[in-house]
């Protein structure tokens, strides 16, 4: 809740407003019940437990990586769903990769996420008790978030703008918009409706295909919105934020690795300060997509480096723990 909507929720409770700024930096300092709010009268702890409850996430399981320490947990919700989130540590601090929806309806063929499509929002409070969870557990800060796990944020376009200012406010968790990026599968009205917020975060496309044949038989969403309107998007968000766009480019074998895609994706990455993130492709077990090899993904950043493009090969993190998001769930649903 903003300040103010807790403002509103003290004065309709009946009680005094000026202590809306102290339950605001509580609900953000990771406290999982109203009675850790000490400093608060014990009757108004108790009508706030009454009548309120705190966003939570409960861990069901918890695995960490033996190569690099990556962290990756399934939480329960309120209702008893499950989402995913992982905690990667790099030399600039702890990153958190949280889910914004359960599930996906974007229905991407090489994610394990929409598999059984979307089942429903999160809400921004839920956005931010994955990080909460993960500094908890690890009694760490986090200063780093990347809206990547499972979902796509500009299907939950309200309550991931709401995230963003909560995560951010200098009273909450006060994480840098600067430090945070936002992953969508390229929703061209969200991308426009976005703009209009000009924040200062990475927006980050996830285009895996350069040309609009190829796009559409791995993504739906690709049969919406050709790649030429996408990167006109793209184009007026720069004008407008003047940030660099990160585009992740998942290499799939024999999918999207040829030189004649590499050129293409170099095409259409002229006119826009870019930078393109190269991922090689998880393979999932519903399907049978699988990674190029490594000498193989070398050579296509060569190319579009040859070509005047930025590109970088993502590390794998996590490569022991099925870290790529929608993975787990789908696991630990079939064992239980
Ligand atoms: N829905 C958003 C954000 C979540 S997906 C989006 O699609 O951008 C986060 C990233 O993981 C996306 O770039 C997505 O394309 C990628 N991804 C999903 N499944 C993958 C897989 N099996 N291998 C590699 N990348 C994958
Ligand atoms: Fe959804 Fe992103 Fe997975 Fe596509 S890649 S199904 S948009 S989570």
């Amino acid at each position: 809740m903003y300040v103010d909507e807790l403002v509103e929720l003290l004065g309709q409770l009946g009680q005094p407003k000026y202590r809306a700024g102290q339950i605001f930096r509580h609900l953000h300092s990771g406290i999982t019940a109203f009675d850790e709010m000490t400093d608060l009268p014990k009757s108004l702890r108790q009508t706030l437990d009454d009548q309120c409850y705190i966003a939570d996430v409960k861990i069901v399981r918890r695995l960490q990586s033996q190569i690099d320490g990556t962290v990756k947990y399934l939480y329960e919700l309120y209702d008893g769903e499950w989402i995913e989130s992982v905690l990667m540590k790099y030399e600039h601090g702890y990153t958190v990769c949280i889910s914004t929806q359960v599930g996906c309806r974007m229905g991407c063929s090489f994610c394990a996420s929409g598999l059984n499509g979307l089942l429903r929002d999160l809400t921004a409070s839920e956005m931010l008790a994955q990080i909460m969870a993960a500094e908890r557990d690890n009694n760490i800060r986090v200063s780093n978030v990347v809206m990547m796990g499972m979902g796509e944020p500009l299907d939950n376009f309200d309550q991931s703008i709401r995230f963003l200012k909560l995560v951010s406010d200098d009273n909450g968790m006060n994480i840098g918009l600067r430090h945070i990026s936002l992953s969508t599968s390229g929703v061209v009205t969200g991308i426009r409706k976005l703009a209009e917020y000009n924040l200062p975060i990475t927006l980050s496309i996830s285009l895996h295909a350069p040309n609009d044949a190829l796009r559409q038989s791995i993504m739906p969403v690709a049969r919406r919105w050709s790649v030429a309107e996408l990167l006109a998007a793209c184009k007026e968000y720069q004008q407008v934020t003047t940030r660099r766009i990160s585009f992740e480019y998942a290499l799939i074998e024999g999918v999207n690795d040829s030189k004649e895609c590499a050129a293409q994706l170099a095409k259409l990455m002229h006119g826009i300060l870019s930078h393109v993130n190269l991922i090689p492709a998880n393979p999932v077990k519903e399907n049978t997509f699988r990674k190029p090899d490594k000498q193989h993904i070398l050579q296509f950043r060569a190319e579009l480096e040859k070509l005047g493009v930025n590109a970088t090969v993502r590390r794998t993190l996590g490569a022991d723990i099925d870290a790529s998001c929608g993975q787990l769930r789908r696991k630990e649903k079939e064992v239980m």
